[in-house]
């Protein structure tokens, strides 16, 4: 019997519920809808979702990894959803423990799944230690450092959309001022173009909008020098970046590439870092969850 890592990655308006086979195929899959009006509904849905992929023929099902949006705390198995307020707080590992039967089960940082992900079969095959990021209405991160996957004391390393890199700068949604968050996400500098989305901002540099195009060039600085600091404190050889902002990477990458390559210069380490585009597109943060189950099942945690 092949086997198969139950997948759980809970996303801004759905739980996605797969079943992840060693290759990061993905065998099965259940979107489950958080858009609810109560816990008990979410729960039941997502309990029957996860029987339904666990019941895939010729399977076993040897653990399970759950990615969500940070904070998470590894050692609760909570997580802290700002879109699905009734888990907050909400032991999702002991939840999928109790409904799947499964004894391995272990919680990560959605960016942290997109990291692995990326790292074992994506644009980070081959690195030792990479940064993956996702650049979408918020900035997260996650690490692997001389060839594993490192998640931290509480599961959130790679935190890097919180690394401060303005002193006394903008005010940031965590309430420290002068986060690359506050700068470098979508949002933000849809924000600081005066308009709700993203692909505004990008629909307008397409269009040569030079307001656009320096607000792009605005929160891709302030990212390239989060990833110096990243860099410099971890000695990468890559970085590897997906997320919502990248589905305008027509416009948004060669600024980016530009503000790293400016901001590298300036780092005296031997040899070049690359700096990549995620291939594994929106099924990444599932695949990686996946992944995780396979490593939770071999370390028996
Ligand atoms: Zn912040």
């Amino acid at each position: 019997m092949k086997q198969a890592s139950l997948a759980i990655d809970v996303g801004a308006t759905k739980v996605a519920v797969g079943l992840i086979a060693r290759d990061g195929q993905v065998l099965a899959r259940i979107d489950v809808s958080s858009k609810v009006d109560s816990i008990q509904e979410l729960n039941s849905s997502l309990a029957a979702a996860i029987a339904s992929v666990m019941a895939t023929d010729g399977v076993v099902v040897v653990g399970a990894g759950i990615g969500s949006a940070g904070p998470i705390d590894n050692a609760k198995g909570t997580i802290n959803p700002v879109n699905i307020a009734a888990w907050v707080d909400f032991s999702l590992v002991d939840f999928v423990k109790d409904v799947s039967g499964l004894s391995s089960v272990r919680i990560i940082g959605d960016a942290s799944a997109l990291a692995y992900a990326e790292f074992v079969l994506g644009a980070g095959r081959g690195a030792t230690n990479l940064m993956g990021i996702v650049v979408s209405t918020g900035i997260g991160g996650g690490v692997v450092l001389n060839g594993e996957f490192h998640v931290g004391r509480t599961g959130n390393a790679g935190y890097i959309g919180h690394a401060v890199v303005v002193k006394d700068g903008t005010l940031c949604a965590c309430g420290q001022h002068g986060c690359v968050e506050a700068y470098a996400s979508g949002t933000n500098m849809a924000k600081d173009f005066g308009v709700d989305k993203f692909e505004d901002v990008a629909d307008a540099a397409r269009k040569g909008d030079a307001k656009a195009v320096a607000a792009i060039e605005k929160g891709a600085a302030v990212l390239a020098l989060g990833l110096l600091n990243a860099v410099a404190l971890m000695d990468l050889d890559t970085i590897v970046v997906g997320g919502g902002v990248m589905s305008a990477d027509d416009v948004y990458w060669p600024i980016l590439v530009k503000c790293f390559e400016k901001e590298m210069k300036s780092l005296n380490f031997p040899g070049n870092v690359a700096l990549k585009k995620a291939t594994l597109g929106k099924d990444s943060g599932l695949v990686g969850a996946g992944l995780v189950g396979f490593i939770s099942h071999e370390k028996g945690a």
